[in-house]
């Protein structure tokens, strides 16, 4: 089964705990605007709500395409997503770029695939994730490249 998979929460507690992120920028609290992707549960932010805005790297080996970049969680511990089976329905309307792995980790470039929002994300998914070069894929904002999350087969 498909698993879609957010921020690690006990990963994101230690940096709340240790007061900065994994690249030692500061927990900082900001209001939400409300038009923020959260990666923590794969929802959108509420305005006023407490967020923080962190520098991420989603890989938990070395590797050439580890990028680090923004994302935002919320600035409190959340009950995170808890449907990993299930397509986060806050974003299968939201432009998408499916980045795609070998099993090897090298990444899969035959198999990048841009969504738009009317386009049908689990179908894709599941396509992406046949390939026999592909073991797993990242998804990212089309627009801004931003991590969204993960997902495995
Ligand atoms: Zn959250």
């Amino acid at each position: 089964m498909i698993q879609y998979i957010a921020i690690d929460p006990d990963r994101l507690q230690a940096m709340r705990d240790s007061g900065a992120d994994e690249s030692g920028n500061p927990w900082t609290l900001r209001p939400a605007d409300g038009d923020e992707p959260l990666r923590c549960c794969l929802t959108w932010a509420t305005p006023g709500e407490d967020i923080a805005l962190i520098s991420y790297n989603p890989w938990t080996q070395r590797s050439p395409w580890a990028e680090t970049g923004p994302v935002y969680v919320h600035f409190d511990r959340c009950a995170g997503y808890s449907t990993p089976g299930e397509y986060p329905p806050a974003f299968l309307d939201y432009a998408s770029m499916l980045n795609p792995f070998q099993p090897d980790g090298e990444r899969a470039y035959g198999h990048i695939t841009f969504l738009r929002p009317e386009d049908d994300h689990e179908a894709a998914v599941r396509l992406v994730l046949a390939q026999p070069d592909v073991s797993y894929l990242h998804v990212r904002s089309a627009n801004a490249g931003c991590f969204t999350f993960e997902v495995r087969p």
